[in-house]
């Protein structure tokens, strides 16, 4: 069974979306009205999970759009996590920030609540291609954001954008990631458009509105993205994710990658704990209700098998650029993956998607860009 290595992070989900992208598929609602009693439900979920955690070193607001919520809500909630948990010295506490709804003198007021680090959602500084994504913000946004941001005083400030767009090309995709870097963001997160079939971009994909992408144009993009960032000074440590320095890695995303606890409240948040995961209601009336009559509004849960932790562990493991230390991997999950796949992991050695050190396998930035079937080995 893994061991807790570390201290716990803390994600807080804020459902709400002032209207829907097209190719998302987090769950959130668009009905403000539910925001009182979701309000009054988080304050009880949060109580209700005193004693079972105690202190975390990272706090994560995400959705959803957190910088929908008024600001005495922001306030409310980091007061009450505050009060109920120890929220330790020189935590890395996160707020997902969406251009369009958020303003300069609130960015000054998010500092005082302790939140140093923000994440915001750029996804593209083109305009045809926020307007096919359903963003609600144009680039004028985009840029007027981040000028506030710098301009308020975080350093530790990152983006995401998002590429592999229909009909996208090379240099379409590295403008965005060239207006990006002229801010010089600590953190820059790129995520591949997955076209998923419950999300309206993911429909017309499938109607044949858009041509088919070949894996070959995927991985194309995606070495080209991590040579061009790489050659601009970041480093790329996890299949979607480049830091300023590892100083500047992600704290709290690197505890889903190393089996870290972790507590989710809010609606469809999902929490891990000694090889223990689940989940939260994805609907705000069930989640309201059933902290209404007492209940944790949890809607599953699932006890992984150490063969099932393992594996998890190779899979999350081989998508960052740390990779898996062979001896912390065998006294975790008491497996010698050399003794256990040697022949295999050499093979994969041999074709350049892995590097085998002395005490540890790293995937190279070819082994990154097919991480997901190298878990399959
Ligand atoms: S991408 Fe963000 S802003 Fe858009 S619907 Fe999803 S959670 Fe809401």
């Amino acid at each position: 069974m893994a061991q807790e290595t570390s201290i716990p992070g803390l994600y807080v989900h804020i459902p709400f979306c002032a209207s829907r992208c097209g190719y998302c598929d987090f769950f959130s609602v668009t009905d403000m009205g539910l925001m009182a009693g979701f309000m009054l439900a988080l304050v009880g979920e949060i109580d209700a999970c005193r004693g079972e955690f105690r202190e975390f070193d990272t706090v994560y607001l995400g959705g959803g759009t957190p910088s929908l919520l008024p600001l005495q809500q922001l306030e409310r909630i980091m007061d009450r996590i505050r009060r109920v948990f120890r929220i330790l010295p020189g935590a890395e506490i996160t707020i997902e920030i969406n251009p369009a709804d958020w303003r300069r003198d609130e960015l000054f007021a998010v500092r005082e609540l302790g939140i140093n680090r923000i994440s915001i959602g750029i996804q593209s500084f083109d305009e045809k291609e926020l307007a096919l994504l359903g963003r609600r913000h144009g680039r004028e946004q985009a840029l007027r954001t981040l000028e506030d941001a710098a301009a308020s005083g975080f350093d530790n400030l990152g983006l995401d954008l998002i590429y592999g767009l229909p009909g996208q090309e090379f240099r379409q995709w590295q403008a965005s990631l060239v207006q990006a870097l002229a801010f010089e963001p600590a953190h820059v997160s790129c995520y591949e458009l997955e076209l998923k079939p419950r999300t309206p971009l993911g429909r017309r994909y499938e109607q044949g509105e858009f041509p088919v992408r070949t894996e070959a144009t995927q991985r194309d993009f995606f070495m080209k993205t991590s040579e061009f960032l790489e050659g601009s000074g970041y480093i790329h440590y996890e299949v979607s994710s480049f830091a300023r320095g590892m100083g500047m890695a992600s704290r709290h995303n690197q505890k889903y990658w190393d089996h870290t606890p972790y507590l989710g409240l809010g609606p469809s948040a999902h929490s891990f704990r000694d090889g223990r995961r689940w989940w939260n209601h994805e609907s705000i009336g069930d989640y309201i209700r059933d902290l209404e009559n007492g209940k944790r509004p949890v809607s599953g849960r699932e006890e992984l098998t150490a063969e099932q932790l393992a594996l998890e562990a190779l899979f999350l493991g081989l998508r960052t650029s740390r990779g898996i230390h062979l001896g912390q991997y065998r006294s975790r999950y008491g497996i010698d993956l050399m003794a256990e796949k040697g022949p295999l992991l050499k093979d994969l050695g041999r074709a350049g998607l892995i590097d085998i050190e002395r005490d540890s396998i790293r995937p190279t930035r070819t082994g990154m860009a097919v991480a997901d079937s190298l878990a399959l080995l």
